[in-house]
């Protein structure tokens, strides 16, 4: 019988998918406890200049410091924090610590760095994010330009007026706006023109694919050139290899992200990072093996 025959597949398809929804369960339910005991942790990933292998700044990933599953990384529970709107508080939360860093940093001399923050596209909808923002960075006496935005590409498909004007309030106030994961696939050079934003973050697909084949090399230079005359400068994310660094640097791409150099690291990583005398004459040096 069918039965006979499949039953044991689909026992098995029904205690996965039964696992799934229980663990979906225990991410919402702890959400909020995790918050208050401090769970949540923000790791940095270095970001380097390509022009002259210098520190430039550093993306905050947050993770989640779970006491039974251990150090968790984002890709499971913020698309449940953006379906259940929890992501505005914990993304609040990041900035602030952020923020907290950047303060204590100033104060002990350290290199005057930027940090990109994600921010979700409901933080856009949800919140007086201008608000929220600009009293968080004087609350810690930073300058608003200290804090770049990222704002992922898909977030842009809806050129909402409103999403074009909070855009260019914190803009004008003084934020960095970074588009992220450029490359992925939902833009088009019409919304491109559109968007106020500094930053074009290439996606880490394209940089891992695109960029070896010899379409994808016209294609990557196309992008810079097209990022010049717009005034916007360029961020690889997701380098791995040498190769795909000499690529990017002979096509004037501007600062570089990703495991060639560092995975995202711990704060007290981050700071020997920082605070190393001699900038890396070769970028490798400041290679990190702190997983995430
Ligand atoms: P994203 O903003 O595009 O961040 C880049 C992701 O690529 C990070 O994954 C980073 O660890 C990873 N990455 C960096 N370099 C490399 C590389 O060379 N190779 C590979 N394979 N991966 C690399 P992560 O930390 O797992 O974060 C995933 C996504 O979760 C982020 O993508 C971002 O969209 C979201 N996210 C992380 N933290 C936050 C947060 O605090 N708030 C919000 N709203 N979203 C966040
Ligand atoms: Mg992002
Ligand atoms: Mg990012
Ligand atoms: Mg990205």
């Amino acid at each position: 019988s069918i039965k006979g025959k499949y039953g044991k597949h689909f026992a098995l398809y029904d205690d996965k998918l039964r696992g799934t929804l229980l663990r979906r369960q225990a991410i919402t339910d702890g959400m909020e406890t995790a918050l208050a005991k401090g769970q949540f942790e923000v790791y940095l990933q270095p970001k380097y200049q390509i022009r002259d292998g210098r520190l430039a700044g550093a993306e905050a990933l947050v993770r989640w410091n779970h006491p039974e599953w251990g150090l968790q990384p984002p890709g499971e529970f913020i698309p449940l924090f953006e379906r259940n709107g929890f992501i505005t508080k914990l993304d609040q939360y990041v900035w602030e610590r952020v923020c907290a860093l950047l303060q204590e940093w100033d104060r002990k001399g350290y290199p005057s760095i930027n940090i990109s923050v994600n921010v979700s596209r409901l933080d856009i909808y949800n919140t007086d994010l201008a608000d929220v923002l600009t009293s968080l960075v004087r609350r810690y006496g930073l300058s608003p330009d200290r804090l770049h935005l990222e704002i992922t590409e898909s977030a842009y498909t809806d050129t909402s007026r409103q999403l074009i004007e909070t855009l260019g309030t914190l803009r004008r106030l003084g934020f960095v706006i970074e588009m992220d994961d450029f490359g992925s696939g939902y833009s088009s050079l019409n919304m491109l023109a559109e968007m106020p934003i500094d930053v074009l973050k290439l996606d880490m697909k394209f940089i891992q694919t695109e960029i070896t084949r010899p379409t994808g090399q016209g294609i990557l230079r196309f992008i810079v050139d097209l990022a010049r005359w717009m005034k916007l400068r360029v961020v690889a994310e997701g380098v791995e290899t040498r190769e795909q660094l000499e690529r990017l640097q002979n096509d004037g791409c501007d600062y570089a992200q990703g495991y060639y150099f560092a995975k995202p690291m711990p704060v007290e990583s981050f700071v020997s990072v920082l605070t190393v005398q001699d900038p890396p004459a070769d970028m490798e040096n400041s290679r990190s093996d702190d997983s995430a």
